[in-house]
């Protein structure tokens, strides 16, 4: 697994021109556009439930079908009138 993280802009204010800290340790970044260093940190991945996947095709097809109730008034009930 790659170590490596290497921003596109400057968090701060958007600049390009981005070098790796020698100073800064693992994971620094120098930006030259506002002199400002930051550090870059993996902190692991999200464990969220399928949020690329469109809402349809994950939704189960049993959704609708009604729980094993009994009938109300079952059959073998004396009516009487
Ligand atoms: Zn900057």
């Amino acid at each position: 697994m790659s170590e490596r993280a290497a921003p596109f802009h400057c968090p701060y204010c958007g600049e390009e021109d981005l070098r790796p800290s020698e100073t800064g340790g693992h994971g620094a970044w120098e930006c030259g556009g506002c002199a400002r260093a930051f550090k870059l940190q993996f902190l692991g991945l999200l464990a969220r439930p399928a949020a690329t996947a469109p809402a349809t095709a994950t939704a189960p097809a049993h959704h609708r079908t009604s729980p094993p109730t009994p009938p109300r008034g079952a059959p073998d009930e004396p009516h009487r009138h």
